[in-house]
């Protein structure tokens, strides 16, 4: 029979590789926390509307990335391509904003874009993200982008920190006329995707990887010369306060991000050592986001970052706990065996049991293999053997053994 195979763009995470995913997860977490900020488990599916009204309907993702079917009940639904639409709307029709104060929310988990696969992009890949509501203040800009700084810092991930402001939505109208214009006046000389961006996304231009695309937006006009004082103000006060926090950054006006909901401050930590794939974490502001989709007018802000991408640059991880093997000489000692390795996972232990019987020769050659650091003989002698040193001591009975783990481990 012929084999199935996983389907074009998903993966599956297993070995070292999936230490690695959980070692992105379990930081990015602690950091959450750290921050005060409570998880949200958010649904992988939504309806279809949800995306086309918050990240927009002539982006790349509602054009051409989802994953959109039709449900047995004959609703349209999508399986999520982001995280942001999502907590907007749990945070509508959970109704947080009743709890006062402000909402600070994070989220991980799965992510579905149908993309063209290649190093770093996926159909399926998986987000850490999180979400803040309620606040106006700069500050919260300036906290956010310190606490996924954080993250990298901690997964000792060296990246460049660019920051861009898209201006209100009134400044952000008049410069997309004006880009336009520009636009229109050169339209020969751009992408088939880029011609049809004109009308429909003229920012997204700005953001074309096509050399000639590139090339052309060079001397378009820059949204800097638009902006409103207020935004101009408060993207001073996020440099200020970045400078203040030592986190070096550059100012790139050309940064627009693929997704219509931003407003004012857009950022993202970026890394040439992956290739074309180079953004590892993106967010910004999006103020206007939690009106639009029928909550009460909320000032909102927050990020996302791509696990594989993390996981792509991280060379080692740090060791776990030490492996105990477990091994039982002859099979009338095999009951001991599994008592004395239930002994010593309740002390907390990671224990291996050595499940397959045979020559005790195989089965230290399986000890090795699975990269125990001490084995433990299971006798009328018990002994105790240092897998690194090669010393090997011979105990009076097996608690002392476990005594002794316990002190080393
Ligand atoms: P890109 O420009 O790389 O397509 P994006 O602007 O579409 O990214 P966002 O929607 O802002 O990305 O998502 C945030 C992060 O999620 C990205 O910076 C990246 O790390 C990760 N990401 C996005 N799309 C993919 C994908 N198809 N495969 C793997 N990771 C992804
Ligand atoms: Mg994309």
């Amino acid at each position: 029979m012929s084999e199935i195979r996983k389907v074009r763009g998903f993966q599956d995470i297993y070995g070292e590789n999936v230490k690695k995913y959980r070692y992105v997860v379990d930081t990015a977490r602690r950091i959450f926390e750290k921050y005060n900020f409570q998880e949200i488990i958010l649904p992988y599916v939504e309806d279809v509307s949800l995306f086309i009204r918050s990240v927009g309907e002539a982006t790349d993702i509602v054009q051409k990335e989802m994953y959109i079917f039709e449900d047995r009940g004959g609703r349209k639904v999508a399986l999520r391509p982001e995280g942001t639409a999502s907590a907007v709307r749990a945070y509508i029709e959970e109704k947080l904003y009743t709890k006062g104060g402000y909402q600070k929310l994070f989220y991980e988990g799965a992510m579905f874009r149908y993309e063209r696969p290649q190093a770093g992009r996926y159909r399926q890949f998986h987000q850490i993200g999180a979400e803040i509501f309620g606040v106006d203040s700069p500050i919260a800009d300036a906290e956010l982008i310190k606490m996924v700084k954080d993250i990298l810092d901690n997964l000792n991930i060296q990246t460049r920190l660019e920051i861009n402001t898209l201006g209100d939505f009134e400044c952000r109208k008049i410069y997309v006329e004006k880009l336009k214009a520009f636009l229109k006046e050169r339209e020969e000389y751009l992408c088939e995707d880029c011609k049809k961006r004109i009308e429909r996304n003229p920012l997204r231009i700005l953001d074309c990887k096509v050399e000639s695309c590139k090339k052309i937006t060079e001397d378009a006009p820059v949204l800097t010369d638009f902006l409103s004082d207020r935004s101009v103000e408060r993207f001073e006060k996020i440099k200020e306060y970045l400078k203040g926090l030592d986190i070096d950054f550059v100012v790139n006006p050309r940064l627009v991000r693929g997704l219509d909901y931003y407003t004012d401050t857009v950022f993202e930590f970026i890394t040439d050592k992956i290739g074309a794939q180079g953004t590892v974490a993106a967010g910004g502001r999006y103020d206007t986001l939690v009106k639009q989709l029928g909550g009460p007018d909320t000032p909102a802000l927050g990020f996302a970052a791509g696990i594989e991408r993390l996981m792509l640059l991280i060379d080692n991880i740090p060791e776990g706990k030490p492996l105990v093997v477990v091994i039982p000489v002859i099979s009338e000692f095999n009951l001991q065996g599994l008592k004395v390795s239930q002994m010593l996972r309740n002390k907390g232990i990671k224990t291996e049991l050595i499940l397959k019987e045979g020559s005790l020769k195989s089965r230290m050659k399986l000890a090795n293999k699975l990269g125990g650091k001490y084995v433990v003989f299971v006798s009328e002698k018990p002994e105790l053997k240092d897998m690194s040193s090669g010393e090997q001591e011979i105990f009076q009975n097996l608690d002392d053994i476990i005594d002794v783990l316990e002190e080393k481990i």
